[in-house]
């Protein structure tokens, strides 16, 4: 089993909290996606021969893509890997651009999930971060997606965004709830240097919100979601039963994936690889036949670190039998011996041979995989 993550760099226009990577220079698609499907075809056997079960378009912006550009990516796909058994085929997209002719479309793809940048229902907050949707407008998008026959819809929010209050969390909250997407990943706002908020930041335009309110806007998060019926799976990350992000499941899993595009990361059990973080240093690369990269192999204790960081990010954790087998019974000791006061304390638990953080433990984790980390 295995996925194929594809970069699409592309952005209409920049919202200031964000540092992805990507470009508003709408005219290079056409060259890049030649360039992306040329390095899927070059890369067909780094899988060696796995089966692609899931297929993520991530961005950027992948729903600035018109249809030929579709085209060109799927029949590639479908060329080098077979889509066959390609259960969960994503698409994040801008709820601008999910027009009725835009979704239409992109029936006519095997895409069968949506992820879609809501961010938050607050249009003066909307117009702050410079998101080019407004509430109306993500609202509308997301019932012409389920009209259009999307059984299988994620959404975006941020939280502890600049002015955020309790109440407005909570109406973005229901909103959503109201909406009943399949699948809802919330991240607390992080101000990144060299963005626009940041700078905001710096100049007192904006202030951050206190740990206090941070941890209540993350308790609200919890309680309304689970009191709709979603689960909570990952740290981020909440779906209707059964419905979690599969491809997403795979990162923390340690299952290998294929990344293609600019600056895309792939990993192979043994190795991680990224792409050069330049659309035009990539393009040129591809055109000539050589993908500009680098490769890091990873050891034991690094991938024993990856497994335990990653793993214990979910709910199902992260398997006893599986760090003995894969990294050692010396490592597994350690780590029995180093989880052994968060068990007492009730910050982690163990069940059917799998070690997890307790809803408690999610609060002290930084601390608790300090500990756990392998060195
Ligand atoms: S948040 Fe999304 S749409 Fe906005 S600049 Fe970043 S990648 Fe582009």
């Amino acid at each position: 089993m295995a996925g194929i993550y594809l970069h699409i760099p592309f952005c209409k226009t920049r919202c200031i909290y964000c540092d992805f990577y990507s470009t508003t220079r709408d005219d290079l698609k056409r060259r890049y996606v030649r360039a992306l499907c040329r390095e899927l075809t070059l890369r067909r056997d780094y899988l060696q021969g796995a089966v692609v079960e899931t297929v993520y378009l991530g961005g950027g912006t992948p729903s600035q893509l018109a249809e030929e550009d579709l085209a060109d990516i799927f029949r590639t796909l479908q060329e080098a890997y077979g889509l066959d058994n390609a259960t969960e085929i994503t698409l994040e997209a801008n709820p601008d651009d999910l027009t009725g002719d835009y979704v239409r479309m992109l029936r006519r793809f095997p895409i069968n999930r949506l992820s879609m940048g809501i961010q938050t229902f607050d249009e003066d907050t909307l117009k702050l971060l410079r998101r080019r949707h407004t509430a109306r407008q993500a609202m509308d998008a997301f019932l012409r997606c389920r009209e259009a026959g999307f059984d299988n819809l994620s959404i975006d929010l941020i939280y502890g965004l600049p002015g955020e209050t309790d109440a407005r969390w909570q109406a973005d909250l229901q909103q959503a709830v109201r909406l009943r997407p399949e699948h809802v990943s919330a991240y607390h706002l992080m101000y990144e240097e060299e963005t626009t908020l940041y700078r905001y930041l710096l100049e007192h335009r904006v202030c951050e919100v206190d740990e206090d309110a941070s941890v209540r806007f993350y308790h609200r998060l919890t309680d309304t979601l689970s009191e709709a019926g979603y689960v909570h799976y990952e740290i981020s990350n909440f779906c209707l039963p059964g419905r979690h992000a599969r491809h997403n499941a795979s990162y923390w899993q340690g299952i290998p994936y294929l990344g293609c595009g600019a600056s895309a990361h792939s990993y192979d059990g043994r190795s991680r690889e990224w792409n050069v973080a330049s659309i035009e240093a990539y393009m040129q690369g591809m055109e000539r036949g050589e993908r500009p990269h680098e490769v890091e192999c990873l050891d034991a204790d690094t991938r024993y670190n990856e497994y335990v960081m990653t793993g214990l990010r979910t709910r199902w954790g992260i398997s006893l039998d599986q760090v003995a087998a894969d990294y050692g019974k010396e490592r597994l000791a350690y780590l029995e011996r180093m989880a052994r006061p968060h068990l007492q304390r009730g910050m982690m638990a163990v069940g059917e041979g799998r070690l997890r953080l307790t809803e408690a433990g999610v609060f002290v984790s930084d601390d608790i995989l300090s500990d756990l980390m392998y060195v």
